[in-house]
């Protein structure tokens, strides 16, 4: 298939006009003037002038937990209602443009099989990396469904359980949670003796971390235990974001989370709305601070917290636009700078070779963002060179 007539992001920024993409068996063939292409002789898809770009990549998700207004923490049901739950979020997540995602802390390792399943092509879905149960000390943040562990042998214990398991990536909880009752928000939980432990586990076994961490201290054991990522990171301050940026740590903003709860102020327990209104404008102000410094700035929705559903993943960038990010800053996080992070080198960019994991958005999203970030505006999702969404694919919403 030959796409032509539109423009092309690449995941870096936006290639001259004029340029055509030829994906073949799954991947892309090619990248050049269209003028190049002209004796093509297999079909084309016309762009009618709209936006090419690489499919999104989503670094925080939570597949096995609902999105709705109700539980936070994916338990309830039984694992095989479960399982077959997390299979359906992936696809909704599919659907609205999220090519790739990880999931970062699931239950009982039911995602797992979900991976498998998407991965392996048995069943439809975004390409998928999961940590397995986050890791949290005695009553810590998401302990009812984490490997709860004390102390640096039984953080490296609990790591090590997660790569028997199969996982891609740790997730450490550094602090306590908006959205978690019975922790306050800025307590910094793990210390740095036992996240440098965790960290330096999962290391020699190449392994990424991610640490949830919402307060200043927490952010700063993280970043002195040279975690991958900075989940959430809410309470930034300029020593936090100089430490961040001399270790090249990643953050990914999750702002979804709380913008998604501000907007449904009736259907969340009035505990996590005003903990929400607390930490919101503090956390914008955080993201502006990493952007503006340099920083390396992942998308991460946390889709499947409160109010925040899967399929409407991209709705992210809108957020981190409105954090003063650039759409072309926000764009390439959410595709090249999100491949990264997951170290997925054949995805995130348009080059020659790369996977076909494509989106096709109406209008130019380099001036408005709302044209990716709102899937009303997408008009195709394509995974392994093959249309799966997207409303002129004729497949199922
Ligand atoms: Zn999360």
């Amino acid at each position: 298939m030959l796409y032509l007539n539109g423009k092309l992001f690449d995941g870096r920024d936006a290639l001259p006009p004029g340029h055509a993409l030829l994906v073949e068996e799954g991947r892309v063939r090619a990248i050049a003037p269209a003028a190049q292409f002209e004796g093509h002789a297999g079909p084309r898809f016309d762009l009618r002038g709209d936006t090419l770009l690489p499919g999104l990549i989503d670094c925080h998700v939570h597949l096995t937990m609902s999105g709705d207004g109700k539980a936070v923490t994916g338990q309830g049901s039984g694992h095989a209602a479960l399982t077959l739950q997390a299979l359906e979020n992936a696809q909704a997540s599919l659907r609205g443009g999220v090519t790739a995602l990880r999931d970062c802390g699931g239950v009982d390792h039911v995602e797992f099989a979900v991976r498998d399943a998407c991965n392996s092509g048995r069943f439809l879905g975004p390409h998928i990396k999961v940590s397995g149960k986050v890791i949290c000390m005695t009553g810590g943040t998401k302990w009812k469904i984490a490997r709860v562990a004390d102390g640096p042998d039984e953080v490296v214990k609990a790591v090590r359980e997660q790569i028997y398991m199969g996982c891609d990536c740790i997730k450490l909880m550094a602090t306590g949670a908006v959205l978690h009752p019975g922790t306050d928000i800025e307590d910094a939980q793990y210390t740095e003796e036992e996240l440098t432990a965790g960290v330096n586990e999962a290391r020699r076994f190449r392994k990424p971390t991610a640490a949830h961490a919402i307060g200043t201290q927490g952010i700063l054991n993280a970043a002195r235990a040279g975690v991958t990522s900075i989940e959430h990171g809410m309470f930034m301050t300029d020593e936090t974001v100089r430490l961040m940026l001399e270790r090249g740590i990643f953050l990914v903003p999750t702002l979804a989370a709380i913008e998604h709860v501000l907007l449904n102020p009736d259907a969340v327990s009035p505990v996590s709305l005003a903990k929400a209104q607390r930490v919101a404008q503090r956390h914008r102000e955080s993201v502006g601070m990493y952007y503006r410094a340099g920083g390396r700035i992942a998308m991460g929705a946390d889709t499947g917290t409160l109010c925040n559903p899967h399929g409407e993943n991209a709705q992210e960038l809108r957020y981190m636009v409105a954090c003063g990010m650039s759409p072309r800053d926000a764009l390439a996080g959410a595709t090249s700078v999100a491949a990264d992070l997951l170290r997925l080198p054949d995805r995130g960019t348009l080059k020659e070779g790369q996977i076909a994991d494509l989106l096709i958005v109406s209008g130019d999203p380099l001036s408005d963002i709302e044209r990716v970030a709102d899937r009303r505006n997408h008009r195709l999702v394509i995974k392994d060179g093959r249309v799966v969404g997207g409303p002129e694919s004729e497949l199922p919403a």
